[in-house]
């Protein structure tokens, strides 16, 4: 390290650039954030690229294309750790939620050319499913506060923690009338990991799950039965499920048993 600072990447696979602009967004914090670091990469930031190898790599977005997948393998190799941040890198995010699809026909839906343009792989997937990843950081997009601490945390060589509570201990601290037991809506903040303070239960409306299921430790047949028993039908609930996480192993199961 010549500079005697931490060398820091940002990158982005397939995705919407969301976690990378929530990151720009904080222009109060900015200076501060880029004087502390050695800024190797960071493309919308600076088209300033510095060669050589990075301690940490931020990565959002999933592996999509031809090119995601050599992306992140390079990332991978010249990284001391590597951070995915968002439900893309994380889950495969939305895009991941349209697997199974013929691929021609997304292309054409979208572009309207049967051409595989951007090499697509036919599946959208989580960074892990390809490299070994140290940490993930949730949320469609990240929130600013958990990105600034896990930052600290890494430039101080501090090993940082993550919410393991769902959205529902949120709910409770700001004193939210349940969706679920007051008004049976479909409601998935007991399986997802918190963070957001209860954003839209405090708003009245129910969780989507964006910030994706809490890892190891979701009980999502638990949540399944629950809105079930409100009069919810399977398929809808599994649709909502795999929304923002349909890499989500257990969701996986449960979509093959519907
Ligand atoms: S409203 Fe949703 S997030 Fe809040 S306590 Fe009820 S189930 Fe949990
Ligand atoms: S969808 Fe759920 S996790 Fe996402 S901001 Fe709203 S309450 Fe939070």
């Amino acid at each position: 390290m010549a500079s005697g600072k931490v060398k820091v990447g940002f990158y982005s696979l397939t995705g919407c650039a969301g976690d990378l602009l929530n990151i720009l967004g904080m222009e109060d914090k900015l200076v501060e954030i880029f004087g502390n670091i050695d800024l190797m990469e960071f493309v919308m930031a600076s088209s300033r690229v510095k060669p050589g190898k990075v301690d940490i790599a931020f990565v959002e977005g999933s592996v999509t294309t031809k090119k995601d997948l050599e992306t992140i393998k390079r990332i991978r190799e010249n990284c001391s750790k590597l951070v995915a941040i968002g439900d893309c890198a994380i889950w495969g995010g939305l895009q991941a939620s349209l697997t199974g699809l013929d691929p021609k026909e997304l292309m054409k839906a979208v572009y309207n050319t049967e051409e595989n343009y951007y090499e697509f792989l036919g599946e959208h997937k989580a960074l892990s499913e390809i490299v070994q990843v140290d940490y993930e950081l949730p949320g469609c997009p990240i929130e600013q506060d958990e990105f600034l601490q896990l930052l600290i945390d890494l430039l101080r060589d501090v090993i940082p923690e993550f919410k393991d509570y769902p959205v529902c201990v949120e709910c409770k601290i700001r004193e939210i009338p349940c969706l679920i037991v007051e008004k049976g809506e479909a409601c998935l903040g007991p399986i997802t990991v918190g963070g957001c303070k209860a954003r839209c239960p405090y708003y009245e409306a129910p969780c989507i799950s964006c910030r994706g299921p809490i890892k190891d430790e979701a009980n999502v047949a638990g949540e399944l039965l629950m809105l079930l028993e409100k009069g919810w039908k399977e398929q809808d609930v599994v649709d909502k499920l795999r929304l923002f996480a349909a890499r989500y192993k257990d969701i996986s199961k449960l979509i093959r048993r519907v």
